[in-house]
């Protein structure tokens, strides 16, 4: 489903990604954990092109885009709707309603009448537990509420991969609860997933595999239980010890 090979992201001269090879199962839903600044976000933003990578190749379902090559912006457009993303802050239109919030990618990105998309996005909020919140805006949403009407709005423009960037990191503790069941919920439909995240007990209960970063490279991958009961490398040690 997602291969990437050769993945390097430079600022300015600054390497944060330093050659990442990677490969997705359909189906998978994989976490990546690390320090601050490992590269976790860049990674997941390269992936729906929100950062243009310096070099390598990436490829979601049957479109691989060559980053040391030219390409046409059409190109660039068609891979990006291969994925979507769920933001840490939820990055919703204060001035439009849920229902509203949902439907704008329906209807400017896939061109769907105001009808149809109207019918999709009620659906698709029901299925995140906001059934009864259509009309509201973001602003009379607790945050745990918006996080879902982002998931929703993601879910909306029917995806291969689902991009989480740290989705429960801005909530209060009682919230997050809410948030993670929808994802889990996701997960056993089926839906491939990708999530940065601190939540480790997500990890385990929800994840195929999970991947360590550190320093803009992928230092150890492994299923749940190996990660956090017999790591391997000393820098997955030293991390996951401060965060426990
Ligand atoms: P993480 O998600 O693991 O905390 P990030 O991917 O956010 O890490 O950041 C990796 C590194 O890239 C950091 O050193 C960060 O300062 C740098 N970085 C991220 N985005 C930019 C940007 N737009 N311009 C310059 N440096 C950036």
């Amino acid at each position: 489903m997602i291969n990437i090979q050769g993945l390097v992201k430079r600022f300015n001269q600054v390497e944060v990604l330093r050659g990442i090879d990677l490969s997705i199962e359909k189906g998978q839903v994989i976490v990546v954990i690390g320090p601050s600044g490992s590269g976790k976000t860049t990674l997941l933003r390269c992936l729906n092109v929100l950062e243009v990578p310096s070099e390598g190749i990436i490829r979601i379902g049957d479109q691989a885009l060559d980053f040391s090559k030219r390409m046409a912006k059409k190109e660039v457009e068609s891979f990006r709707k291969k994925s979507a993303m769920v933001f840490q802050h939820y990055n919703l239109f204060p001035h439009m309603t849920v229902l509203q919030n949902v439907m704008e990618g329906l209807v400017t990105v896939k061109k769907e009448d105001k009808g149809k998309a109207r019918e999709k996005a009620a659906i698709l909020l029901q299925k995140v537990g906001l059934a009864d919140k259509l009309d509201y805006y973001p602003n009379q949403l607790s945050g745990g509420q918006q996080q879902r009407v982002g998931i929703a709005r993601a879910l909306a423009l029917e995806p291969e991969v689902m991009l989480f960037d740290e989705p429960t990191s801005a909530l209060d503790p009682e919230l997050v609860g809410e948030v993670l069941q929808v994802m889990k919920d996701l997960a056993g439909e089926g839906i491939t997933m990708v999530v940065v995240t601190h939540e480790m007990r997500f990890a385990n209960d929800v994840a195929n595999e999970v991947l360590f970063m550190d320093q803009g490279r992928i230092i150890e991958r492994s299923t749940p239980s190996d990660m956090f009961m017999h790591p391997k490398e000393e820098r997955t040690r030293q991390f996951l010890n401060l965060i426990k």
